[in-house]
């Protein structure tokens, strides 16, 4: 049964200020700077605005997550200069900032960058510079996660993660694993380069579930001690891997219409996050990519309302958590949560327990 949200809770929704922890530089590219781009570099790419939208934004449904990280084959073409990745990271933190972000953490993979001469270092000074220049302008607050490739030689993770911790003063708190995870699925391959970034004061999170699996994956990435899990969606298909993700406190930074798209799910309706959230596990609700996935967050919180009747006072309660959870500083944490409560004194509809704010109640 689907719930379609009234007027009201759509603009509730919209406006409300919002934090979203799981989202990636190179999957939410303006299908208007890619053709600006392509034209610029002299990239093959489509040139009209339809034909680029239908490139960059995967199938409803593919086949495999292999097919829907194919989507990020012509956003990665794009990016391989300064000046694409300044207007790129403008672009997505004026877009999320329309959309009443008001706290985002970006996560990106610096080694996918290098291939028009950048360094690492250049790489990860462009998106730093660009988003604390952007974020200023549009008064919301940014934090970034550097991405390790699930298939990169182990040894290239450890410079990935040094050259992430030697940012930290761009505002780089974060570390993730990213990838494919049928060609390798174990994470623990990378522990070196955890190690690195965990020393160095850095959030661990990890890709992991994103495949239709019995819990196994999400328990692999457990081995590396996470504070958060990317997705981690199949956890709910083993009681013990949700009891273990309880009792750590490990929060999931899910992302159901991504999940649709990569097959991790057969449909919205059949998401396990309402489920999860009700289990106890800590949940943060994302839109991953937000070109590739055609959604905003506001769009997806919606969603979640219509789909898996989420009431308002739990969405809520999962955008508040995405600030609990955040890879940021304390005095920040305080003043955007501050930020965020003060607003929401003023809707009694985000109060209402258990579940009287929603149709499903009545
Ligand atoms: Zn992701």
């Amino acid at each position: 049964m689907t719930i379609e949200p009234t007027s009201a809770v759509r603009r509730l929704i919209q406006a409300m200020p919002k934090a979203e922890l799981h989202l990636h530089l190179d999957g939410c590219l303006r299908p208007a700077t890619a053709i600006e781009l392509a034209n610029h570099y002299g990239v093959a790419s489509p040139r009209s605005f339809t034909e680029m939208f239908a490139t960059l934004v995967a199938p409803a449904h593919p086949r495999s997550q292999a097919e829907l990280l194919r989507s990020f084959d012509l956003p990665i073409a794009l990016m391989q200069h300064r000046d694409s990745l300044t207007k790129v990271t403008t672009d997505l933190v004026e877009d999320k900032a329309a959309d009443r972000v008001r706290y985002m953490e970006i996560k990106w993979a610096p080694a996918c960058h290098t291939g028009g001469g950048l360094s690492l270092d250049d790489v990860v000074d462009a998106v730093a510079v660009a988003v604390t220049a952007a974020a200023q302008r549009c008064g919301v607050v940014v934090r970034l996660t550097v991405v390790a490739l699930r298939s990169a030689d182990p040894f290239v993770n450890v410079e990935v993660a040094h050259v992430a911790v030697a940012h930290r003063s761009q505002g780089v708190t974060g570390f993730d694993l990213a990838g494919f995870e049928g060609a390798d699925p174990d994470p623990m391959d990378h522990a070196a380069a955890f190690g690195v970034a965990r020393d160095g004061g850095l959030g661990i999170t990890v890709h992991a579930g994103e495949l239709p699996d019995n819990g196994s994956l999400v328990r692999r990435a457990l081995d590396l001690h996470p504070h958060r899990i990317a997705h981690g969606a199949s956890a709910v298909a083993d009681p013990s891997v949700v009891a273990e993700l309880i009792a750590r406190r490990v929060t999931l930074d899910l992302c159901p219409t991504s999940n649709v798209q990569a097959g991790t799910v057969a449909s919205f309706a059949q998401h396990p996050l309402a489920r999860l959230i009700r289990l106890g596990v800590p949940v943060t609700i994302n839109t991953d990519d937000t070109t590739v996935s055609d959604i905003t967050l506001s769009e997806e919180l919606l969603s979640c309302y219509r789909e898996l009747e989420l009431t308002l006072p739990e969405i809520w309660r999962c955008n508040l958590h995405a600030l609990q959870a955040a890879f940021v500083d304390e005095p920040t944490r305080a003043e955007l949560l501050g930020l965020f409560e003060n607003w929401a004194e003023r809707i009694p509809e985000l109060h209402e327990e258990p579940t009287s704010s929603h149709p499903r109640a009545r």
